[in-house]
């Protein structure tokens, strides 16, 4: 089945029915566009038309492409004058009976070989499909907003899904120039079952008031990630992602390992959507800032008659290269314990840990050393100066160590922000969870590892994926994540931080 070229019906002229208009025209079909709304399909074939202008003004268009594509899209008033539609797909309300009645309607309007795709978000494909004649034609197209822009295109197959239709329409995507990925009808898809932990494991944080808004969202930022949580959810409008959170907790059968935030939905219930409102985490609008990051006690230097590095892999080569610096206009430099069962230096009596996901104050009790801090993982290796980092400090430590902990981090180049002793502190635990998260689709069969990477990257701007981090942890590999997940399982208790079968198999 080659659906290229063919005559495109897109229903619904809302925000992403003219994102998938322009980019089928733009591909070169002919698109016909219906909406319900009276007028609606018209009038956004009018504000197609300011955007292609738009295009060509800033040079990104030819005049000709531009007008021979806005020449291809036809609003139509009746669905019964699309009957030579070889590809339909539909962006309404996201509801079924909608979705479904509508595929039900267009049965008695197009040929019995054409496709019927669907941008839903969270609907089950086999639900949409229940019903039809000819259910093997029913498909998940899912683009993300803003369509022309967004390169991922989850490709989602229902239960009676013909793989034919599905490999066309993945073919489809590659010629409109977009990344498709093949995906499995379940909770979420791929990208909106996967990035649950990263609003998730900062709303636990803040819930426990672990740390601030803005050093929670500066943490991550540093790991690499576009935006901070509490920003992304402000952006996003909280009423949406507790939706979607909500939505993946139910269809999940209540799993407690989805279960939504008491934190947001109380923001949702005051109103405090984010920006769209003019409060999130944050404040929109006149006269508003964003709120300081607290700056840490780092005013001493960094003292030490003996610094040793332990531990293997990148992270502890970094900390050797960053000592080694650190410590040059003294004359000397660290030692090196490669054996270690832990990563981190050893500052004479003192210990600076990676952490493994267990607490400062566990580090602390169990290694038997009152002066223990552990900091957080730094994703981004060799880390750029000023990096910030997470950090907490074993209540047993001393004053002094209280001082030089930070001071060390910020001689090795990090920009240390305190926490408090949370598990897994910021970047740690997010990641591991992400990567649990991954792992549990891979093993659902929803997608491939290639796939939930490239899924991740293109869907929500992640700067890896997934399996990626996986492959980058270093010394234990996915025994090191499952260290993590436990000690935060240990420390919870409870199903959120159930560690997946599939991590397991490559311990
Ligand atoms: P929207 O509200 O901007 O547009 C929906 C349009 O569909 C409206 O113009 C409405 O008049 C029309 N409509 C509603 N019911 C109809 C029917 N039965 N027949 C014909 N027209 C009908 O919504 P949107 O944001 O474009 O979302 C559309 C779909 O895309 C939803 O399924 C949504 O979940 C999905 N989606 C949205 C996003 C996003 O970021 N907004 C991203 C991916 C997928």
């Amino acid at each position: 089945m080659d659906l290229r070229n063919t005559p495109v019906l897109v229903v619904g002229a809302g925000l992403m029915g003219a994102g998938i208009v322009q980019v089928a025209a733009q591909a070169g079909h002919p698109v016909k566009l219906f909406d319900m709304r009276e007028g609606a399909a018209a009038g956004a074939k009018a504000k197609l038309a300011a955007t292609l202008d738009g295009l060509v003004a800033k040079g990104k268009l030819e005049a000709v492409a531009a007008s021979a594509a806005l020449a291809r899209i036809t609003p139509i008033t009746a669905l019964e004058q699309a009957g030579d539609a070889r590809l339909v797909i539909e962006a309404v309300v996201e509801q079924l009976d909608a979705k479904r009645g509508l595929f039900g309607q267009l049965e008695g309007i197009v040929t019995a070989g054409c496709v019927l795709a669907t941008n839903t978000s969270s609907i089950s494909i086999t639900a949409i499909a229940n019903g039809l004649k000819h259910p093997g034609r029913v498909v998940g197209m899912h683009f993300f907003n803003p369509v022309p822009l967004m390169k991922l295109v989850e490709v989602v197959s229902g239960l009676q899904t013909e793989r034919g239709v599905a490999d066309a329409i993945f073919e489809l995507s590659k010629a409109w120039g977009k990344t498709p990925v093949h995906a499995k009808s379940t909770p979420g898809f791929i990208v909106n079952r996967i990035a649950r932990p990263y609003y998730a494991e900062t709303l636990a944080l803040l819930l426990e008031q672990a740390g601030q808004p803005q050093v929670l969202d500066a943490c991550l930022k540093a790991a690499g990630f576009r935006m901070g949580p509490c920003e992304l959810m402000d952006l996003v409008g909280h009423d949406t992602n507790f939706a979607v959170t909500q939505s993946v907790y139910e269809a999940n059968f209540y799993d407690k390992r989805y279960v939504p935030s008491r934190l947001q939905r109380e923001m949702v219930d005051g109103g405090l959507f984010g920006r769209k409102s003019g409060q999130g985490f944050y404040r929109y609008g006149e006269g508003a800032a964003m709120p300081a990051l607290p700056v840490a006690v780092h005013a001493a230097p960094a003292t030490a008659h003996e610094v040793t590095v332990h531990g293997e892999g990148a992270i502890a080569d970094l900390l050797e290269a960053a000592a080694t610096k650190a410590l040059a206009g003294q004359g000397w430099g660290p030692a090196r314990d490669g054996e270690s069962a832990w990563t981190g230096l050893r500052i004479d009596g003192a210990r600076l840990v990676l952490t493994d996901g267990r607490t400062a104050q566990q580090v602390a009790a169990e290694m038997g050393v009152a002066d223990v801090t552990v900091f957080d993982r730094p994703l981004v290796v060799p880390a750029l100066p000023g990096t910030a980092l997470a950090h907490a400090t074993a209540p047993t430590a001393g004053d002094s160590w209280r001082t030089q902990a930070p001071a060390w981090l910020a001689a090795l180049g990090f920009a240390p922000l305190p926490l408090a002793d949370a598990p897994g502190l910021v970047v740690a635990r997010t990641v591991a969870m992400l990567i649990n998260e991954a792992a549990d689709a891979v093993l659902q069969g929803v997608c491939s590892p290639e796939g939930a990477d490239a899924a991740m990257k293109l869907g929500v701007n992640y700067p890896a994926g997934p399996f990626e981090w996986l492959a980058r942890w270093g010394p234990g590999g996915a025994q090191g994540v499952i260290r993590i997940l436990q000690a935060l399982d240990e420390h919870y208790r409870g199903e959120r931080y159930r560690v997946s079968p599939w991590l397991r198999r490559r311990a």
